[in-house]
């Protein structure tokens, strides 16, 4: 499976075939959103808006209720962690 990762002006696609290649990705996408703002990323049938995470008031995660603190993974009307994000791939 393939990570791509889309933001204005560019893209990147990395592939996910270990857990350090996951870690790679989460950490490149951490990075792309909070220097860019926002972006898409599409992985195998999903795809997902990553955004920032507020900083003063950090939304929950819709899975683990665990808070939002650095970059949101939203779906449809839930928004995740990135631990629980990769668990539903
Ligand atoms: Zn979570």
């Amino acid at each position: 499976m393939n990570a791509e990762i889309h933001y204005p002006g560019g893209g990147l696609i990395l592939p996910l075939r270990s857990a350090y290649d996951w870690e790679l990705m989460l950490e490149t996408v951490g990075d792309c959103a909070a220097r860019k703002g926002g972006l898409s990323l599409c992985m195998g049938k999903y795809e997902w808006r990553v955004g920032r995470a507020e900083t003063a008031s950090p939304e929950t995660c819709s899975e683990c209720q665990g808070p939002l603190r650095k970059v949101v993974y939203r779906r449809n009307r839930r928004r995740l962690c990135s631990r629980c994000m990769k668990a539903t791939q």
